[in-house]
Protein backbone atom coordinates (compact mmCIF):
# COMPACT_ATOMS: atom_id res chain seq x y z
CA UNK A 1 0.00 0.00 0.00
CA UNK A 2 1.35 3.48 -1.20
CA UNK A 3 0.35 6.51 0.42
CA UNK A 4 2.50 9.33 -1.14
CA UNK A 5 3.61 12.80 -1.22
CA UNK A 6 4.76 14.02 -4.50
CA UNK A 7 6.68 17.59 -2.79
CA UNK A 8 8.55 20.41 -5.24
CA UNK A 9 8.49 23.69 -6.10
CA UNK A 10 6.21 25.49 -8.74
CA UNK A 11 7.62 24.54 -12.16
CA UNK A 12 9.53 21.65 -10.96
CA UNK A 13 7.43 19.08 -13.08
CA UNK A 14 5.71 17.53 -10.13
CA UNK A 15 2.31 17.36 -11.74
CA UNK A 16 3.63 15.80 -15.13
CA UNK A 17 6.07 12.96 -13.07
CA UNK A 18 2.76 12.97 -10.33
CA UNK A 19 0.36 11.24 -13.02
CA UNK A 20 2.85 9.15 -14.64
CA UNK A 21 4.50 7.46 -11.22
CA UNK A 22 0.75 6.94 -9.72
CA UNK A 23 -0.40 5.03 -12.90
CA UNK A 24 2.78 2.84 -12.70
CA UNK A 25 1.98 2.10 -9.01
CA UNK A 26 -1.26 2.28 -10.06
CA UNK A 27 -2.79 4.54 -7.10
CA UNK A 28 -4.83 7.43 -7.67
CA UNK A 29 -2.99 11.53 -8.14
CA UNK A 30 -4.58 13.70 -6.20
CA UNK A 31 -3.84 17.20 -7.26
CA UNK A 32 -4.93 19.98 -4.95
CA UNK A 33 -4.07 22.64 -7.87
CA UNK A 34 -6.09 20.97 -10.35
CA UNK A 35 -9.27 20.56 -8.55
CA UNK A 36 -9.10 23.86 -7.60
CA UNK A 37 -8.83 25.10 -11.38
CA UNK A 38 -11.63 22.51 -11.99
CA UNK A 39 -13.72 24.39 -9.39
CA UNK A 40 -12.56 28.02 -10.97
CA UNK A 41 -13.41 26.67 -14.56
CA UNK A 42 -16.93 25.56 -13.51
CA UNK A 43 -17.35 28.81 -11.28
CA UNK A 44 -18.63 26.70 -8.08
CA UNK A 45 -18.59 28.08 -4.64
CA UNK A 46 -15.25 26.62 -3.80
CA UNK A 47 -13.69 27.66 -7.30
CA UNK A 48 -14.79 31.36 -6.57
CA UNK A 49 -13.13 31.52 -2.95
CA UNK A 50 -9.84 29.57 -4.35
CA UNK A 51 -9.69 32.34 -7.52
CA UNK A 52 -8.66 34.68 -4.94
CA UNK A 53 -5.90 33.27 -3.94
CA UNK A 54 -4.59 31.70 -6.72
CA UNK A 55 -4.44 34.43 -8.95
CA UNK A 56 -1.64 36.28 -6.43
CA UNK A 57 0.08 33.38 -6.16
CA UNK A 58 -0.98 33.16 -2.03
CA UNK A 59 -1.98 29.63 -0.48
CA UNK A 60 -5.50 28.89 -0.09
CA UNK A 61 -7.01 28.95 3.19
CA UNK A 62 -6.08 25.37 5.29
CA UNK A 63 -9.57 25.28 6.54
CA UNK A 64 -10.95 25.21 2.52
CA UNK A 65 -7.48 23.16 1.29
CA UNK A 66 -8.47 20.92 4.35
CA UNK A 67 -11.81 19.82 3.82
CA UNK A 68 -11.21 19.43 0.46
CA UNK A 69 -8.38 16.93 0.81
CA UNK A 70 -9.82 15.11 3.45
CA UNK A 71 -13.45 14.30 1.30
CA UNK A 72 -11.19 13.40 -1.59
CA UNK A 73 -9.20 11.18 0.11
CA UNK A 74 -11.74 9.63 1.44
CA UNK A 75 -13.26 8.71 -1.70
CA UNK A 76 -13.10 4.15 -3.38
CA UNK A 77 -10.70 5.17 -5.48
CA UNK A 78 -8.16 6.30 -2.98
CA UNK A 79 -9.16 2.93 -0.67
CA UNK A 80 -5.79 1.24 -2.24
CA UNK A 81 -3.20 4.22 -2.12
CA UNK A 82 -2.76 7.73 -3.05
CA UNK A 83 -0.34 9.94 -4.57
CA UNK A 84 -0.90 13.37 -2.97
CA UNK A 85 0.60 16.62 -5.58
CA UNK A 86 0.74 20.18 -3.78
CA UNK A 87 -0.41 19.03 -0.50
CA UNK A 88 0.66 19.89 2.65
CA UNK A 89 2.49 23.11 1.80
CA UNK A 90 1.90 24.62 5.40
CA UNK A 91 2.73 22.87 8.77
CA UNK A 92 -1.26 23.56 9.34
CA UNK A 93 -1.84 20.85 6.37
CA UNK A 94 0.76 18.70 8.16
CA UNK A 95 -1.67 18.33 11.49
CA UNK A 96 -4.73 17.97 9.25
CA UNK A 97 -3.21 15.44 7.29
CA UNK A 98 -2.04 13.32 9.99
CA UNK A 99 -5.01 13.79 11.77
CA UNK A 100 -7.46 12.46 8.77
CA UNK A 101 -5.11 9.44 8.38
CA UNK A 102 -5.08 8.43 11.78
CA UNK A 103 -8.57 8.42 12.16
CA UNK A 104 -8.88 6.43 9.41
CA UNK A 105 -6.16 4.04 10.79
CA UNK A 106 -4.11 5.14 7.63
CA UNK A 107 -0.37 6.42 7.47
CA UNK A 108 1.77 8.01 5.17
CA UNK A 109 4.69 5.63 3.67
CA UNK A 110 7.06 7.81 1.07
CA UNK A 111 7.27 11.16 0.36
CA UNK A 112 9.48 12.50 -2.21
CA UNK A 113 11.18 16.04 -3.01
CA UNK A 114 11.73 16.56 -6.67
CA UNK A 115 14.05 19.61 -6.44
CA UNK A 116 15.20 22.25 -9.60
CA UNK A 117 17.27 25.34 -9.15
CA UNK A 118 15.34 28.23 -9.21
CA UNK A 119 16.58 29.80 -11.67
CA UNK A 120 15.59 26.69 -14.15
CA UNK A 121 12.00 27.00 -12.27
CA UNK A 122 12.08 30.89 -13.24
CA UNK A 123 12.50 30.05 -16.69
CA UNK A 124 10.61 27.15 -17.03
CA UNK A 125 7.43 28.66 -15.32
CA UNK A 126 7.83 31.94 -17.89
CA UNK A 127 8.12 29.64 -21.23
CA UNK A 128 4.67 28.09 -20.15
CA UNK A 129 3.14 31.54 -19.18
CA UNK A 130 3.45 31.60 -23.21
CA UNK A 131 2.38 28.36 -24.27
CA UNK A 132 -0.50 27.45 -21.94
CA UNK A 133 -1.37 31.03 -20.24
CA UNK A 134 -1.86 29.98 -17.06
CA UNK A 135 -3.34 32.89 -15.05
CA UNK A 136 -0.97 32.60 -12.17
CA UNK A 137 2.44 31.98 -14.18
CA UNK A 138 3.50 36.20 -14.45
CA UNK A 139 7.40 37.13 -13.21
CA UNK A 140 5.45 38.39 -10.00
CA UNK A 141 3.35 35.67 -9.16
CA UNK A 142 5.89 32.85 -9.84
CA UNK A 143 8.48 34.88 -7.62
CA UNK A 144 5.69 34.81 -5.27
CA UNK A 145 5.00 31.46 -5.38
CA UNK A 146 8.84 30.05 -4.99
CA UNK A 147 9.28 32.58 -2.01
CA UNK A 148 5.90 30.91 -0.28
CA UNK A 149 7.63 27.30 -1.24
CA UNK A 150 10.83 28.11 -0.03
CA UNK A 151 9.00 29.73 3.38
CA UNK A 152 6.63 27.27 3.73
CA UNK A 153 6.53 23.66 2.13
CA UNK A 154 10.23 23.38 2.93
CA UNK A 155 9.91 23.11 6.39
CA UNK A 156 7.04 21.10 5.86
CA UNK A 157 9.43 18.15 4.44
CA UNK A 158 11.85 18.74 6.79
CA UNK A 159 9.00 17.72 9.11
CA UNK A 160 8.80 13.99 7.53
CA UNK A 161 12.30 13.54 7.41
CA UNK A 162 12.58 12.04 10.88
CA UNK A 163 9.73 9.68 10.05
CA UNK A 164 13.01 8.19 7.65
CA UNK A 165 9.92 8.28 4.40
CA UNK A 166 11.57 11.26 2.83
CA UNK A 167 13.75 11.05 -0.58
CA UNK A 168 15.37 13.79 -2.67
CA UNK A 169 15.23 13.04 -6.36
CA UNK A 170 16.84 15.67 -9.24
CA UNK A 171 14.03 16.85 -11.61
CA UNK A 172 16.72 18.17 -14.35
CA UNK A 173 16.94 16.45 -17.79
CA UNK A 174 14.86 13.96 -19.46
CA UNK A 175 11.24 13.66 -18.55
CA UNK A 176 11.70 9.84 -18.73
CA UNK A 177 14.50 9.63 -16.93
CA UNK A 178 13.15 11.87 -14.44
CA UNK A 179 9.93 9.23 -13.87
CA UNK A 180 12.64 6.45 -13.59
CA UNK A 181 14.59 7.97 -10.97
CA UNK A 182 10.88 9.39 -9.10
CA UNK A 183 10.38 5.21 -9.09
CA UNK A 184 13.23 4.11 -8.04
CA UNK A 185 13.58 6.31 -5.25
CA UNK A 186 9.99 5.15 -4.12
CA UNK A 187 11.22 2.04 -3.83
CA UNK A 188 14.40 2.75 -2.35
CA UNK A 189 12.12 4.20 0.68
CA UNK A 190 9.56 1.10 0.92
CA UNK A 191 12.60 -1.09 0.84
CA UNK A 192 14.14 0.59 3.61
CA UNK A 193 11.01 1.03 5.73
CA UNK A 194 9.44 -2.40 4.89
CA UNK A 195 6.70 -1.24 3.25
CA UNK A 196 7.06 -3.63 -0.04
CA UNK A 197 4.30 -4.33 -2.00
CA UNK A 198 1.96 -7.28 -2.20
CA UNK A 199 2.88 -9.14 -4.73
CA UNK A 200 -0.41 -11.53 -5.75
CA UNK A 201 -1.55 -14.00 -8.19
CA UNK A 202 -2.12 -12.75 -11.56
CA UNK A 203 -5.59 -11.79 -12.01
CA UNK A 204 -6.08 -10.86 -8.05
CA UNK A 205 -3.62 -7.66 -8.36
CA UNK A 206 -4.74 -4.47 -6.97
CA UNK A 207 -3.08 -2.57 -9.31
CA UNK A 208 0.09 -2.22 -8.26
CA UNK A 209 3.08 -3.62 -10.30
CA UNK A 210 5.18 -6.07 -8.60
CA UNK A 211 9.01 -5.20 -9.38
P1 LIG B 1 2.31 25.43 -8.38
O1 LIG B 1 2.90 24.34 -7.56
O2 LIG B 1 2.95 25.59 -9.72
O3 LIG B 1 2.18 26.74 -7.67
P2 LIG B 1 -0.34 24.12 -8.37
O4 LIG B 1 -1.07 23.81 -9.62
O5 LIG B 1 0.11 22.98 -7.54
O6 LIG B 1 0.86 25.03 -8.84
O7 LIG B 1 -1.23 25.11 -7.46
C1 LIG B 1 -1.78 26.29 -8.00
C2 LIG B 1 -2.38 27.14 -6.89
O8 LIG B 1 -3.44 26.42 -6.23
C3 LIG B 1 -1.43 27.56 -5.76
O9 LIG B 1 -0.67 28.70 -6.09
C4 LIG B 1 -2.44 27.84 -4.63
O10 LIG B 1 -3.10 29.07 -4.80
C5 LIG B 1 -3.47 26.73 -4.83
N1 LIG B 1 -3.09 25.53 -4.06
C6 LIG B 1 -2.75 24.31 -4.56
N2 LIG B 1 -2.46 23.45 -3.57
C7 LIG B 1 -2.61 24.14 -2.41
C8 LIG B 1 -2.45 23.82 -1.03
N3 LIG B 1 -2.05 22.61 -0.62
N4 LIG B 1 -2.71 24.79 -0.11
C9 LIG B 1 -3.11 26.00 -0.49
N5 LIG B 1 -3.27 26.38 -1.75
C10 LIG B 1 -3.03 25.46 -2.72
Amino acid sequence: MTRMLMMGPPGSGKGTQASRIADKLGIVAISTGDIFRYNVKEMTELGKEAKKYMDNGDFVPDEVTNRMVADRIRQSDAEHGFLLDGYPRTAGQVEALDGFLTEDGQALTVVIELTVPDEELVARLLNRAETDGRADDTAEVIQHRLDLYHEQTQAVIESYVSRGIVARVDGTGQIDDITERLLQAVYSVRERTGNLPVVQPIGQGDGENPE
